[in-house]
């Protein structure tokens, strides 16, 4: 007999008809043959209903109090449910996550999973029960009793917490959408249905708004290997299973604090390209790696910074013996971008041949703001400058002197307790999709920091301030660029951030800018992200000037480019990002005919 853990979400147990469509489903589940634990969220949008009400009383309540007024959504729904499953002769129980004993950090509103104690949940399966556990909650500690809740659309993550505490046969998660799709099909209708997804691809994808799952439920899946299926609650389509290699062993006490770093990355086989004071228009990226893909030059990261005065840096990477190349194309190039420039200065072209790229990977970066910041302090700490940072959700990658490479690995390794392990091989995933889904974050905020002084350790004392207030960042970017101010030479940094953590950054980088003698600080809220993500565009030339060049043709300018292996970020003006996500989206062939059926 197999153990079979179930996640209905809001709108699945809605209504009375639906909590007992899901009854149904559930006990037929149990006919087959399977043990069965069941999670479920607050009925519909009791959840936001909750959240209105504590705003009416206070702008700024308690997470305590947030806390015990928000678990009470899913305690209602449990009981129902449980109700239903008794009507229709099943034996069901209902727990709340304290009953469970799934036991979180005392950090409310937001707590990590230390441990679920299986035993009562056994206890209940042998006597042939269905146990209905209230998702989105835990409790802080068995002694003192505090109520305390995951962060929004936590369920998922109580139920793979479950699936691999239990070492269930399988976790299906049902929603309100056949499973994942391309992209959010609230924005394009034409989104199709993913049969196949890996963890890797999720993770870049659902912290960047496709909430259809919640990243620290991947991540869990990820680290214990949990067979892990979205599918629908209203067919019996098989929906889309998501996939990982099979896990390292690891401890289920601490269940969410485990690790966030996985691994060292080191690759000297990288050179640098640079192209400075391009023009700031449409189309500029578009021809550079067009012309590069042209000549089948595979190019790994890819930024471009904030414009200073009406220009742009764009650099790249590529393996060492295609820099000639690469170098002869971008000169090949620039003197015709200048033509189109109003910047009287030139367009110019820097290369160094003599860098290694060194990054960080592990699913727990995600929401966890100190992970880079202590990257760039450890590098910082052993004298190694940073020439470029790229960051996305599941990696932080860093192209250092090469010469620094065994000092480089020695500290990150020590820093995060972990061992080096060799660069991704792209053969691995040659045959999958080089896109596979499309993304768009509309709730993001470009913060430029000016002139800050280029010596190590400043990157690291900007971002650790930002991740004592706990906001997370992403898409960081040294500019190419440095200038000599007052005798010091200085660049840029840019990056992104939420847009509710505005007012903190703000404050927080006004601060520092008077300690440590930065510049002005810029905050753009009218911005937005898109990013394509696929394990199979590794070692597949031409994906990001495609990419590019669909913007292009859409007159969309770039604002901000940043990559990892398998995603391309671009930033660009919120007013363009539901065009800039439907051509995207369409270009690379993820457009079907059928519209998914999405409920109101
Ligand atoms: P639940 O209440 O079941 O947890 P959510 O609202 O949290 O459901 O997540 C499902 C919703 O996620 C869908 O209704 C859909 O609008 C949205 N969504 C956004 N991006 C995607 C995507 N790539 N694939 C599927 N659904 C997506
Ligand atoms: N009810 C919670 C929320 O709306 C948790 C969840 O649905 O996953 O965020
Ligand atoms: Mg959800």
């Amino acid at each position: 007999m197999s153990l079979i853990v179930q996640k209905y979400g809001g709108t699945s147990v809605g209504t009375v008809d639906r909590i007992q469509a899901v009854a149904q489903r559930v006990q037929k589940t149990v006919r087959d043959g399977h043990s069965v634990v069941v999670v479920v969220s607050a009925m519909g949008k009791t959840t936001d209903t909750l959240v209105n009400l504590a705003q009416a009383i206070s702008p700024n309540p308690s997470r305590r109090e947030m806390d015990m007024l928000l678990s009470t959504g899913e305690q209602v729904s449990i009981a129902l449910l449980s109700m239903a499953l008794q009507e229709l002769g099943q034996a069901a129980i209902s727990l709340t996550g304290a009953q469970v004993g799934i036991v979180t950090e005392a950090e409310h509103s937001r707590a990590r999973i230390l441990e679920i104690k299986p035993d009562r949940l056994k206890h209940h399966l042998d006597e042939g029960k269905v146990i209905v556990v209230a998702g989105f909650q835990g409790i802080s500690s068995i002694d003192h009793l505090e109520i305390t809740t995951l962060g929004r659309g936590g369920s998922d993550t109580s139920a793979v917490a479950l699936a691999a505490a239990l070492k269930a046969d399988l976790c299906e998660i049902y929603t309100d959408v056949p499973g994942i799709l391309t992209t959010d099909p609230r924005l394009v209708p034409e989104a199709q249905l993913l049969e196949e997804i890996t963890c890797d691809e999720m993770l870049e994808l659902a912290s960047l708004g496709a909430n259809v799952l919640h990243p620290r439920a991947v991540e869990i899946a990820r680290n214990f290997g949990v067979l892990l299926v979205v599918r629908s609650s209203w067919s019996d389509a098989p929906g889309t299973r998501v996939v990982a290699p099979p896990p390292k062993p690891r401890s289920l006490v601490g269940l969410e604090i485990t690790k966030a770093v996985d691994s060292v990355e080191f690759d000297p086989d990288q050179a640098k390209v640079a192209l400075l004071r391009i023009p700031d228009r449409p189309g500029i990226a578009a021809k550079l790696f067009g012309e590069i893909s042209h000549q089948r030059v595979d190019v790994d990261l890819i930024i471009q910074s904030i414009h200073e005065g009406n220009s742009n840096d764009i650099a790249f990477t590529v393996v060492k013996k295609m820099l000639t190349k690469a170098e002869s194309v971008t000169e090949a190039i620039a003197p015709a971008l200048r033509e189109h420039s109003s910047n009287t200065q030139e367009a110019e072209v820097i290369v160094e041949k003599r860098v290694a790229k060194i990054a960080i990977a592990g699913a727990g970066i995600i929401g966890r703001p100190g992970i880079a910041a202590k990257m760039f302090k450890t590098l910082a700490d052993a004298k190694i400058n940073i020439e470029m940072i790229s960051t996305s959700e599941v990696k932080v990658s860093c192209l250092i002197d090469e010469a620094n490479g065994d000092l480089a690995i020695e500290a990150l390794c020590k820093a995060f307790g972990v061992n080096q392990s060799p660069p991704t091989n792209a053969s691995l995933f040659a045959h999958l999709p080089p896109v596979r889904g499309v993304a768009l974050d509309l709730k993001r905020a470009q913060v430029g920091i000016r002139h800050i002084p280029d010596r190590p350790g400043m990157a690291a004392q900007i971002f650790m301030a930002l991740a004592d207030q706990n906001i997370s960042v992403d898409m960081i970017i040294q500019s190419q660029r440095c200038r000599i101010i007052e005798d010091v030479p200085r660049r840029d940094i840019a990056f992104t951030i939420a847009e509710n953590d505005i007012h903190t950054t703000r404050t927080v980088l006004e601060k520092l800018a008077v300690k440590l003698g930065l510049g002005e600080v810029v905050i753009n809220e009218e911005v937005a992200k898109v990013s394509i993500v696929g394990s199979g565009m590794v070692g597949h030339p031409g994906v990001a000037a495609k990419f590019f060049n669909a913007l292009a043709k859409e007159k969309i300018n770039i604002e901000m480019i940043a990559t990892s292996e398998i995603k391309v970020s671009c930033i660009v003006s919120q007013a363009d990002a539901v065009r800039a996500l439907k051509c995207i989206h369409e270009t690379f062939g993820l457009a079907g005919k059928e519209v998914v059926n999405v409920p109101a």
